[in-house]
């Protein structure tokens, strides 16, 4: 339906999960995709095959989103190899499940540094290449419990909701270069970050979910894609919930 034809996309944490079904979709549309991962190169290698079967093409890149140091090296480079950079998708992201006061000093500071210094280095580096291409589009990979908040994940919606904080801020300072911020906000998504969890929490949580169901990767894209597309150029600094009805 969108066609990202002669568009490159940078998809961060795009080795597995969510990453990798939004990878999947760009390319299905016709993005260049470059596929960041920390660590699992293989994995990474394996969402680039699914790329280039989607009928596209692209790269893997490792670098730590964190370091912003390696965000500054890598990303200009990427852009200059690939020929621009057109989309960030700011999807790595690590949960940390534990209540405030478990919480250790090095926890929060790793959390906040992949979750939310993570997107803000990317950005930093990939919004000085879309200014000067006057295009860009960024999508922030938030969650619902950054709008609504949820027992055990203080330090995790914390750091969701302050990606909710620079989505609007980033939205604001560089609509006139026409660089458009949102943020994907996804429910109880079937992923590695939500396998182990307790069959207990997995029950309450569809539970509390309207649509009666935990979400797939793919549902997740497909908003992703949207806010992505050329057909999103005056949706800014907003925030798409895709939870099932969990947060209405
Ligand atoms: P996942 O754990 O399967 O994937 C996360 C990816 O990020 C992994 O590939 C991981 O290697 C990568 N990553 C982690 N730290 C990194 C770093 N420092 N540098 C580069 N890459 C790094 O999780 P997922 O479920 O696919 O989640 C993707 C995003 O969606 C995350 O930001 C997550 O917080 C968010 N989210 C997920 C859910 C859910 O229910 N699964 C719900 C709401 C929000």
């Amino acid at each position: 339906m969108f066609s990202l034809a002669d568009k490159v996309a940078l998809v961060t944490g795009g080795s597995r999960g969510i990453g990798r079904a939004v990878s999947v979709a760009l390319a299905e549309s016709g993005a260049k995709v470059l596929v960041n991962y920390a660590g699992n190169e293989a994995a990474a290698a394996e969402t680039l095959e699914l790329v280039r079967a989607a009928g596209s093409d692209g790269a893997i890149c490792r670098f730590d989103v964190a370091d912003h140091a390696q965000v500054d090296e890598a990303v200009p480079r990427l852009a200059k190899e690939h020929g621009g950079l057109h989309i960030l998708v700011n999807n790595a992201g690590i949960a940390l499940d534990q209540i405030l006061l478990r919480v250790k000093p090095e926890e929060l500071e790793r959390t906040m540094a992949v979750n939310v210094g993570g997107a803000l280095w990317c950005s930093k580096a990939a919004i000085r290449l879309m200014m000067r291409q006057r295009y860009g589009r960024i999508v922030n990979l938030s969650s619902v419990v950054g709008e609504a908040g949820n027992p055990g994940q203080a330090v995790y919606s914390a750091s969701k909701a302050g990606l909710i904080g620079l989505t609007k801020t980033l939205a604001r300072e560089y609509a006139s270069r026409g660089v458009t911020v949102n943020a994907v906000a996804p429910g109880f998504i079937e992923t590695d970050m939500t396998a182990d969890l307790p069959d207990k929490v997995k029950e309450d949580a569809i539970a509390h979910t309207p649509l009666g169901r935990m979400g797939s990767p793919r549902d997740i894209a497909a908003a992703v894609l949207y806010l992505a597309s050329d057909e999103a150029g005056f949706v800014t600094g907003q925030v798409i919930g895709v939870n099932g009805g969990m947060h209405v």
